[in-house]
């Protein structure tokens, strides 16, 4: 009889534990994952699925208005919000499925049970049932963080909750300025609601490159968003079905919705960690792991936003794959995580990868910057104002391109192409030796001859 009733043990149906099951349940394991809420997890069921699929959905207003330049005339247009949620509604309940049904062909087991440790070789289930497992998987995800405990917190809702609300709000405050917070401003603006982005910092999309922040902020205020920065809500009242929010500024502020999307935190509470031996790492609070993604605990690792590294999609999965490969394919793989290419679903659409020139000249001597920002050549028959923007960032000493920063449509579709080129340590003259293809807003990368700017760190000053 074998020692334990698994080879391995997932806890959590996402991004990272689905793949990681497949793979391991293919080189032979035997697999078990426990899903409490539904397969797919964040990515599939209240992420970057729902998200795209709003994205384009609201994107359709700008198409209609461009629409006019070009000859179209539209009877004016409706839009119907129940419409949108129960489509959205059916493609995720198709996609969840498509996963379930995936991991039970790769031999896998599915429990649609929360699991916690009992020890580092036993799970409990809410179903009642105990699995004892040679190997665990933590890839519980991480969730939507509420922020300090204001008055009238509880009638703020997240993005977990924005995508089923009954209606579409006329007026929406969204508190936050990262990438969820941008997305749905740009999301509900295009579907026609009032917004108000309020943000603490005083630029939104910390930790982006300073051109990408400031172009994104004004072609959002240039589309109607209003967004307040150097501010925080320090309170909301229920009036009816509105709300009035309090700003630190001293204003307030009136809405139909307010939502918060101020960071996520890992899934890690009330696992039983400590039982299991599996230690946090202090400086981000995800579960501490090593190159291979192994815990504090020699059979127990952890993958994907739990360990709160690159809370993205792709790198859940490459994680996951590379933890099957490792510990139950006798071929250890190590995710690199440098230039992981990244994009901002906003109106219009970021797409970047590689470091930002702040970045850039902290780590190299000579930078160069090439920068351009031009009307695509959409806008000159629409009419929309509207400009893109283009920014590569290199080692001037070794001519590679370290970075690539795009605002405009399509631009994460460039970029994804673009992040080739970065890692395989392309330089500015590889570039330039490729041809156009012409009319794109892309070919501007490949005709960038001259720096905007060269910057050339003083050594003796330092
Ligand atoms: P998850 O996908 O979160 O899966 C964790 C699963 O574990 C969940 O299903 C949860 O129910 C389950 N679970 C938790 N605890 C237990 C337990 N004790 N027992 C059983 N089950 C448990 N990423 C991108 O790359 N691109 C995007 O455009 C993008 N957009 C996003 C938009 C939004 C609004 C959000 C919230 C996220 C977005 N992300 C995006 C991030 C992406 O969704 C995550 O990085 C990804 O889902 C992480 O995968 P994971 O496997 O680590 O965790």
């Amino acid at each position: 009889m074998a020692e334990f009733d698994v080879d391995l043990f997932v806890i959590g149906g996402g991004s990272g534990g689905v793949r990681a099951a497949r793979i391991a349940a293919g080189h032979g394991a035997r697999v078990m994952v426990a899903e409490e809420y539904r397969m797919g997890g964040t990515c599939v069921i209240r992420g970057c699925v729902p998200k795209k699929l709003f994205v384009i959905g609201s994107h359709v207003r700008q198409e209609l208005t461009d629409a006019a330049g070009f000859g179209w005339s539209i009877p004016s247009a409706t839009f119907d919000w129940p419409t949108l949620i129960a489509n959205k509604d059916k493609e995720i309940a198709r996609l969840e499925a498509a996963y379930t049904a995936n991991v039970e062909k790769s031999g896998a087991r599915i429990a649609k049970a929360r699991a916690v440790f009992e020890d580092a070789h036993t799970l409990r289930l809410s179903t009642g049932e105990k699995i004892s497992a040679n190997v665990v998987l933590i890839a519980t995800g991480g969730a939507p963080n509420h922020g300090a405990a204001i008055p009238g917190l509880e009638h703020v809702i997240s993005s977990n909750e924005a995508f089923h609300l009954e209606q579409l709000p006329r007026r929406i405050l969204i508190q936050g300025g990262g990438y969820i917070a941008l997305e749905f401003a740009c999301i509900f603006a295009g579907f026609g609601s009032d917004v108000t982005v309020v943000y603490r910092g005083d630029n939104i999309l910390r930790g982006f490159d300073e051109d990408v922040r400031s172009h994104v902020r004004s072609e959002m205020e240039k589309e109607g968003i209003t967004i307040l920065t150097g501010c925080t809500v320090t309170g909301v009242d229920k009036h009816g079905k509105e709300y009035t929010s309090h700003l630190s500024n001293g204003s307030s502020i009136a809405s139909d919705q307010v939502m918060f999307a101020i960071g996520r935190h890992p899934n890690v509470a009330n696992l039983g960690l400590e039982k299991a031996g599996v230690a946090i790492n202090p400086s981000n609070g995800g579960i501490a792991v090593d190159h291979f993604s192994k815990t504090s605990a020699p059979n127990i690792y952890a993958i994907g936003d739990v360990t709160h590294r690159f809370n993205l999609t792709p790198v859940a999965i490459r994680e996951g794959h590379a933890f099957a490969d490792t510990v139950f394919g006798k071929r250890p793989v190590q995710v690199d995580h440098a230039d992981i290419p990244t994009a901002v679903f906003s109106q219009p659409e970021v797409g970047t990868v590689g470091l930002t020139e702040t970045q850039a000249r902290a780590q190299f001597s000579h930078v160069d910057v090439y920068k351009t920002s031009f009307r695509p050549i959409k806008s000159t028959m629409s009419g929309r104002d509207t400009r893109v923007l283009m920014k590569l960032v290199v080692d001037g000493t070794t001519d590679r391109v370290v970075g690539c920063h795009i605002v405009g449509d399509t631009a994460a579709e460039i970029v994804q192409a673009v992040a080739i080129a970065v890692k395989m340590k392309a330089t500015k003259a590889d570039f330039d030796a490729t041809l156009a293809l012409h009319p794109t807003a892309a070919e501007e990368l490949v005709t960038m001859r001259t720096p905007t700017a060269r910057y050339v760190r003083d050594e003796a000053a330092e």
